[in-house]
């Protein structure tokens, strides 16, 4: 069994134990399966507890939080942090903040890589984890009342398995004990990769693709997108405008990373 096989063992056994097992069954499970690094597969020195990232990972993913732009979450100088940055100053975006745990580049880079297959959904939940735990503080400051993942059309859905950012909502849901809405929002059609256009051909290409479910009522919510990456804001703000139209009366959104440079090329939203 290689290391991202054992990392979705154990988690499918953590979250049996988590729901329906004794935590006696679950240190019996962890020592059966010792969990792991989820993204170097090294043994935890502290198993058992979320995020299941050794401090080496954890370190490497940590270290890039600096100084950023408080409108769309791009890396500034400590001396130029203002209300916006020259990467947003002539842009337009429905969202009114973002925060971002790091450049979307090196180790963060190679995780969020990762993230968008059905094996790596361990890692993805670490992710999560760690995201919330190292950012909870900022995240409150939003006090937001709704935790809202950017959807994935449902046949992309279908043939990936899960949407890697409802798993990233939930894991930060339920660390900071912030409400999360699956389904609230949709997707009312297929987009081409976002990262294979031009930012202008970005926009259109995300033009009215969501929709909100009208079960909810979103009026005066706080709410905040989840997803694993940003790069232009198209995407983030499509959503966004939605929600806004919905009566959400502030977006803020959350990444694991920023993309800033030619590596986005690819994945950008
Ligand atoms: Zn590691
Ligand atoms: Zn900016």
């Amino acid at each position: 069994m290689n290391a991202p096989q054992r990392a979705s063992a154990c988690e499918s056994l953590r979250r049996l134990g988590g729901r329906w097992l004794p935590p006696v069954v679950q240190a019996a499970a962890d020592l059966l399966l010792p969990p792991a690094c989820n993204f170097c597969g090294r043994s935890l020195e502290r198993p058992g507890s979320q995020p299941l990232i050794c401090m080496e990972c954890r370190d490497a993913f940590l270290a890039q939080i600096g100084p950023s732009c408080p409108r769309c979450a791009a890396p500034v100088h400590p001396f130029e942090v203002g209300p916006d940055c020259p990467r947003c100053r002539k842009r337009r975006y429905a969202f009114h903040s973002a925060l971002a745990l790091g450049i979307y580049r090196e180790r963060l880079r190679e995780a969020v890589i990762r993230m968008k297959q059905r094996l790596h959904e361990p890692l993805t939940i670490s992710m999560g984890h760690l995201l919330a735990e190292s950012m909870s503080e900022a995240i409150q400051q939003e006090r937001p009342d709704l935790l809202v993942a950017i959807p994935t059309f449902w046949l992309k859905r279908l043939r990936r398995g899960v949407n890697g950012p409802d798993l990233l909502a939930e894991a930060i849901g339920s660390t900071l004990s912030i409400r999360t809405a699956r389904r609230l929002l949709y997707c009312r059609r297929s987009t081409k990769k976002q990262g294979t256009l031009l930012p202008v051909e970005r926009l259109r290409n995300v033009r009215n693709a969501f929709g909100v479910r009208k079960s909810y009522d979103l009026a005066d919510c706080r709410v905040m997108l989840v997803d694993d990456i940003m790069t232009t804001g198209a995407t983030a703000s499509e959503a966004a405008r939605t929600l806004r139209r919905a009566g959400a009366s502030r977006v803020t959104v959350l990444v694991v990373a920023r993309g800033v440079g030619a590596d986005q090329r690819g994945l950008g939203h």
